[in-house]
């Protein structure tokens, strides 16, 4: 079985309206940023989510640095996180001179291991900052717990984490976003919604609303004059060109109008993907994602962890054979060249595992589901045959 067309890892998938809105940003000739597309984002997502106030940005890695200048982050601070992320995850912290401790992921999945924070935490800690990977929620109600506990702050990187919740213990449902103190998503092209490049930043505690508006608007306080509470436009403290231009925040309404429909399309692929290949036949080669009980699946990505580095490796060259495009990622931060040497020596022996294991399928709103059925058939006879 050989199919004929190339199917890639990702594809944007544009809705349709994006270039229109774009026209229509255009020809208003307002084309800076925090115009009439960006307000309708935020609102939107204030609105849907509940967050209390959402800044749009030109890219997560933007939002999780406006993150740590708002936590004050300074040197000598001390932030714990996951290993297996995004380098932006900890550049960010590192920027402002923290040092980064980080954590190892969980023996089931590829979130932090929340029973091994309380260890890591030392008088110098100011930030606690966890990743829903794969947008997948970490244990928020034990992270929050420790960090009421000690004093800390909570940053969730919700890159991948759009249109996701975690399940408290009392049942409820909350949006990823909404239950750390900052949070920060990604629009980039490789997510659920995008914008080419963009990004998010939710401020959830109240006492950081002022500030993040300035941060934001290049350390001015710009907003607070156009709304007429102050009498001059001044610098006050410092910040960066965070806002995106109303281009950007044109293309991603168009996006958000089609969440739901992008969103249910991306779960019924994920379905298929794990009722194809959960077999028991495979299970000495390939293990499914683990979802835990207080976590929903928003469907951003489909991984299989292999047993070992050479079965992926050889199952990423099977599945090209046949035009299918799979990829790894997230090689350990703590082992990265730009960090190795300032880590502590601790061994986090999961996120090594899944660097060297976890493989990405390709997902994305127009795969079809004979796709689907071929790529699950490539892997099962691979699982089934090969002598790896
Ligand atoms: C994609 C991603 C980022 C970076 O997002 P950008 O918008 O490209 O800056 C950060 N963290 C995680 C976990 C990501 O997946």
């Amino acid at each position: 079985m050989k199919s004929n067309n190339y199917i890639p890892f990702n594809k944007p998938y544009l809705s349709g309206k994006e270039t229109e809105y774009i026209n229509d940003a255009v020809e208003s000739g307002k084309i800076s940023g925090n115009g009439k597309y960006t307000k309708l984002c935020q609102d939107y997502f204030q609105n849907r989510y509940g967050f209390y106030k959402c800044l749009l940005t030109t890219s997560c890695t933007d939002a999780l640095e406006m993150a740590a200048i708002l936590l004050n982050i300074k040197e000598g601070d001390e932030v714990i996180m996951p290993s297996f992320t995004f380098v932006s995850t900890a550049n960010a912290f590192v920027l402002r001179g923290a040092k980064i401790v980080f954590a190892d992921s969980k023996m089931d999945e590829p979130n932090l291991d929340v029973n091994r924070i309380e260890t890591l935490i030392t008088p110098l800690t100011k930030a606690i900052v966890v990743v829903h990977y794969a947008g997948v929620a970490c244990d928020m109600d034990a992270i929050m717990d420790i960090a009421n506990r000690h004093n800390l702050y909570v940053v969730e990187d919700a890159a991948q984490a759009i249109d996701s919740h975690y399940i408290g213990a009392n049942g409820v449902k909350k949006p990823l976003g909404s239950i750390g103190h900052l949070a920060a998503f990604s629009f980039h092209e490789t997510k659920n919604i995008i914008s080419g490049e963009g990004g998010m930043l939710v401020v959830n505690d109240p006492t950081f609303e002022m500030r993040s508006e300035i941060i934001w608007e290049k350390g001015t306080n710009r907003s607070a004059f156009f709304r007429g509470e102050v009498d001059k436009y001044a610098w006050v403290d410092i910040g960066s060109s965070f806002l995106p231009s109303e281009i950007v925040a044109a293309f991603l309404y168009a996006q958000l109008e089609h969440l739901d429909s992008i969103q249910q399309k991306r779960k019924l692929l994920w379905n298929m993907f794990f009722n194809l290949l959960s077999n028991s036949a495979l299970e000495s080669k390939i293990k499914m994602p683990f979802i835990p009980h207080y976590a929903e699946n928003n469907a951003h990505m489909f991984y299989l962890v292999c047993d070992n580095i050479n079965t992926r490796t050889k199952l990423i060259e099977v599945l090209k054979k046949h035009n299918f495009h799979s990829v790894f990622h997230y090689l350990s931060l703590h082992n990265s060249p730009l960090y190795y040497q300032r880590h502590d020596g601790r061994e986090l022996f999961n996120s090594d595992k899944y660097a060297e294991t976890l493989l990405r399928l390709p997902l994305f709103y127009e795969l079809s589901v004979q796709n689907v059925k071929d790529i699950c058939k490539v892997i099962s006879e691979f699982c089934t045959t090969s002598e790896v």
